[in-house]
């Protein structure tokens, strides 16, 4: 349980809620310097700013900023970042009536720094993230209830995750599982609580022990996956696209060759948009989704940064709507 300093703002409205994701909000606290610093040195940057990160919480944006009512649900710090990112939730239209805050842990940040050779380190500190339990989740059952597409991910408690999961398998709301970061001995249930299970190459090769990075080790392992129990598996191959696996047959879904600036949270661009299409579309066949959510990653990828480099429905030809 989380500790008695929790808040929580309430539910409003008895609105239908298109897409519910359970899952984390990081701070990015990126620092650019000529070089990595050593142990024990200070050094001089010349550049700092603050981003918005977070699996859940880009995926969230991305299907908001498709047109998706979305909701998140998690914690953050009773500090200045967790305050922060409500408002950035608040500007984005996202629902923040399940964003709790605890004073007994700080709001989930990544320190990040640059150097000029493109190459970083980066410290995570999950924080308020692992404080999110199952506890949390009874107020955002009747919500739930009428929602239609709920999101998950491992950046926080895995267990939360799982009830998650299982609270919207047994109301009927359709599921995502995005098994990020991937944990090796990941309890089997999450397979069964998936209809569609979406994980990129090196997720994929950790999870099924197989190496994954080329369209037909991808069906090789999408297959191994979809076997233990999932209505469908996606694996993302970056500027390959993607392999559809659902029923008995497999689609490799190629994407627009693009010049790629930076390929950071396209993944996550990927699952918020195919939440969006899942929920505003639901007869759409899964292969139609994902060359849509294709698209809409391929443009993610062409400007710097995650949610910065999220487009909006307005930014989107009218035919992926
Ligand atoms: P992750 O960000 O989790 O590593 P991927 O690299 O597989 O995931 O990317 C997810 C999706 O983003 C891909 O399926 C594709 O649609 C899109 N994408 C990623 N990199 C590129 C790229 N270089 N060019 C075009 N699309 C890309």
């Amino acid at each position: 349980m989380v500790d008695t300093c929790a808040t929580f703002v309430k539910m409003t409205s008895d609105q239908t809620l298109d897409v519910i994701v359970v899952g984390s909000c990081m701070t990015d606290l990126v620092s650019q310097a000529p070089r990595l610093p050593k142990a024990g040195e200070t050094i001089h940057g010349h550049k700092f700013f603050i981003g918005f990160g977070g699996k859940g919480a880009n995926q969230c944006v991305q299907a908001a900023r498709l047109g998706a009512d979305s909701a998140m649900v998690c914690m953050v710090g009773k500090d200045f970042f967790g305050d922060n990112y409500i408002q950035n939730f608040k500007d984005g239209g996202v629902c923040t009536d399940f964003v709790k805050q605890t004073s007994a842990a700080a709001t989930g940040t990544a320190s990040i720094t640059l150097n000029d050779a493109g190459e970083n380190a980066i410290v995570i500190v999950a924080g308020a993230n692992l404080l999110l339990d199952s506890e949390d989740l009874k107020d955002v059952q009747p919500t739930l209830n009428r929602a239609k597409v709920l999101v998950c991910q491992l950046e926080i408690n895995p267990q939360t995750s799982l009830t998650a999961l299982r609270m919207a398998q047994q109301c009927g709301v359709k599921t995502i599982f995005n098994p990020a970061p991937a944990i090796p001995l990941m309890d089997q249930e999450f397979y069964t609580v998936s209809d569609v299970f979406c994980c990129n190459e090196s997720e994929a090769e950790l999870l099924t022990g197989r190496p994954v990075s080329s369209v037909e080790e991808a069906r090789d392992a999408g297959q191994n996956l979809k076997a233990r129990g999932c209505g469908a598996v996606i694996v993302t191959l970056g500027p390959k696209g993607c392999v559809v696996l659902r029923g008995e047959g497999s689609k490799h879904i190629p994407t627009a060759a693009v010049s790629a600036m930076d390929t950071t949270g396209a993944g996550d661009s990927f699952i918020g948009a195919l939440a969006f299409y899942m929920a505003r579309y639901p007869t759409m066949p899964l292969e139609e989704m994902a060359t849509r959510a294709n698209h809409v990653a391929a443009v993610s990828v062409q400007t710097l940064g995650a949610q910065t480099s999220y487009p909006f429905k307005k930014d989107l030809p009218a035919a992926l709507f």
